[in-house]
This record gives C-alpha cells, structure tokens and sequence, in this order.
C-alpha cells in the first residue's frame, strides 16, 4: 500500500530528528501534501497511526496542509490553478502544461515536547 510506505518514511524522518534533538515525545507532525501527490489523507492518517505505534511519533498528532495544484502553460505562459495532470490552459487552450505545485509531499515541521 502506497500510503504505508509514506506513514513509515514519515516516522522514521521523526525519529531520526528527534534523537538528534534529545527529546522523547512528538506532540504533532505538520505535513504537505499537494493535491497532485496521489496521496488519500484519510488512508494515510490510518498508516501514520499504525505506523507510529511503539515509537516516538506515536500519540502524535498528524496535521496535513493540503497544497492545490498550479500549472503554468509553456505556451503563453499564463499561471492558473489544475485540477488533473491533463489540464489544458485556460488562456490559449493549449495543453503544454508544466506542474509548479500540487506534487510536494514533506513534514513541514515536528513539535517536539
Ligand atoms: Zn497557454
């Protein structure tokens, strides 16, 4: 499952910071995820919690910041939100559509107590 291999990725990153920091307890993990990441939030809030079990990140607290997508067009250059990789500009109508944002999937920040 794709979103398990995420959950544990992202608390094996948590664990790594948090022996470098001294500190045993994460009280919430701020993450971003783009709406182009293929990621299904609620899947991966079920992972994180299965995942985290017996380690430091357990208990915490998974915060996710949804990123709408953007694309700019190779066109004409215009800039405009997407919803799909196959969107078309809205301004030449074109197809040539380079994703600027929407992929990102990263722990934005860790609090740690
Ligand atoms: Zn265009």
């Amino acid at each position: 499952m794709h979103e398990m291999s995420i959950a544990i990725s992202i608390v094996d990153a948590v664990a790594d910071r948090v022996c470098q920091e001294g500190c045993t307890t994460v009280s919430s993990i701020e993450l971003v995820v783009g709406r182009l990441s293929g990621v299904e939030v609620e899947s991966l809030r079920f992972c994180f919690a299965a995942a985290a079990a017996d380690t430091s990140a357990a208990g915490a607290e998974l915060l996710i910041v949804e990123r709408e997508a953007a694309g700019a067009c190779e066109d004409c250059g215009a800039e405009f939100p997407i919803a799909s990789y196959h969107a078309c500009c809205p301004s030449c109508g074109r197809f040539r559509v380079r994703v600027t944002s929407g992929e990102e999937l990263a722990v934005k920040s860790i609090t740690i107590e």
